[in-house]
């Protein structure tokens, strides 16, 4: 729909990933990110839910991710002694959407979107507040105006505060906690993206492009990475990691909620629904919202009710990625002694489809 302005709140993942889509359908966008410039961050797994989203909106979308990622074609999960529970076959993705998984750095991806955008992101603009009507409040008192706003501002999200009652508001707090680092060196242990066992949870280790090795361990605020109970190669990747190249996270989920917003704003990624990082999803469902928000916005119509439909187009998506993610997460942190019979009994097609289904391409981006 030409002649309509979007201003973008948070210049990440899902912010630039919806400019870029909006942008090629002739819509103006403005991105105003908070961060003086781009935040620096360590590796994703990126699916073919979230690559045929951006393949939907140009090739030139796709490539752009691909060209900084790493493809793998299969998972595996792994006791701390090496034994393999089991593998999941993903070729069939490559050869029905030529993409399977993808490694990538945070930073790698937001560089690529940024790039292939094609909208220029204003950096050190943060947003304080935003009305119904589409008026956006920025800290330095500058206020600005446009037909729609979305937040893609984030778990923290302003535009969600201003938006939403107080309750809704807020993420449950930290409910994963651990350490993460990028090792130098493939490993040819781990061609594709593999999830250990170990004392504390899971460790998640994915190959990244230029011979590096990205992993994700889950761990209590006190505990170090690698210690006891993991097995060699793990801890071998962890010593392996220089110290500015390792650091703690935490990560916080919210229920999705029926409402994202009101009037001319409505939220996405992070901002609307944050899932635990367990199925490696969020960054991915913040691409599939930016391309359903760009597909409702662009068909013809009034822009608020396209919002609103948009809102209700992907509550029950994101509500299944959300409680497969928290159910992934109990699993993992049970004891050694309970999880690895539990796992061993499930059937490898059930254990593959819970890891799977998300990132499955949803019938609009096939
Ligand atoms: C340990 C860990 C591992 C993960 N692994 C995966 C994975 O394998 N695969 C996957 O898909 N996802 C993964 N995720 C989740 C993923 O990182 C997030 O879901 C994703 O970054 C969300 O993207 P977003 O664009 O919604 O928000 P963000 O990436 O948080 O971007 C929000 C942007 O908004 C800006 N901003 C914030 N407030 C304001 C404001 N007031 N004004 C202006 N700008 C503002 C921020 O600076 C930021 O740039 C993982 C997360 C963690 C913690």
């Amino acid at each position: 729909m030409s002649g309509l302005h979007v201003i973008v709140v948070g210049g990440g993942i899902g912010g630039l990933a919806l400019a870029g889509m909006l942008r090629r359908s002739g819509v103006e966008v403005t991105v105003l990110e908070r961060a003086a410039e781009l935040r620096i961050g360590l590796g994703l797994t990126f699916w073919p839910n979230a690559a045929m989203a951006l393949r939907s909106f140009g090739q030139d979308m796709f490539d752009a991710v691909r060209t900084v990622a790493q493809p793998f074609d299969q998972a595996r999960m792994e006791t701390a002694a090496g034994h393999t529970v089991t593998t999941i076959d993903l070729s069939r993705w490559r050869r029905q959407y030529g993409v399977a998984g993808l490694g990538v750095t945070h930073s790698d991806l937001v560089r690529a979107l940024g790039e292939v955008s094609g909208v220029p992101v204003r950096f050190g603009a943060e947003v304080v507040s935003v009305t119904e009507d589409g008026k956006v409040s920025l800290a330095d008192g500058e206020t600005l105006s446009a037909d729609v706003v979305v937040g893609a501002d984030g778990v923290g999200s302003a535009v969600r505060k201003a938006m939403l009652p107080p309750g809704h508001a807020e993420p449950r707090g930290p409910s994963m906690s651990g350490w993460q680092g990028v090792a130098p060196g493939g490993s040819p242990e781990f061609p594709g993206f593999d999830v250990v066992f170990g004392p504390t949870g899971v460790c998640g280790i994915l190959g990244l492009p230029g011979e590096r090795t990205y992993w994700f361990m889950q761990a209590p605020a006190d505990a170090p990475p690698g210690g006891d109970g993991w097995s060699e190669t793990v801890r071998e990747l962890v010593q392996a990691t220089p110290e500015d190249l390792m650091w703690r996270d935490s990560a916080r989920d919210r229920a999705p909620g029926r409402a994202w917003g009101r009037g001319r704003v409505t939220l996405l990624g992070d901002a609307a629904h944050p899932v635990l990082p367990t199925v490696g999803q969020g960054a991915c469902l913040a691409v599939e919202d930016a391309g359903v928000l760009a597909r409702r916005l662009t068909a013809a119509g009034d822009p608020v009710a396209a919002l609103r439909r948009y809102e209700a187009d992907r509550y029950e998506r994101v509500t299944k990625t959300y409680k497969r993610a928290r159910g992934l997460r109990r699993m993992q942190q049970l004891t050694p002694a309970l999880r690895n019979p539990l796992v061993s009994a499930v059937p490898d097609g059930l254990l593959g489809r819970m890891f799977t289904e998300s990132a499955e391409p949803i019938a609009e981006f096939r």
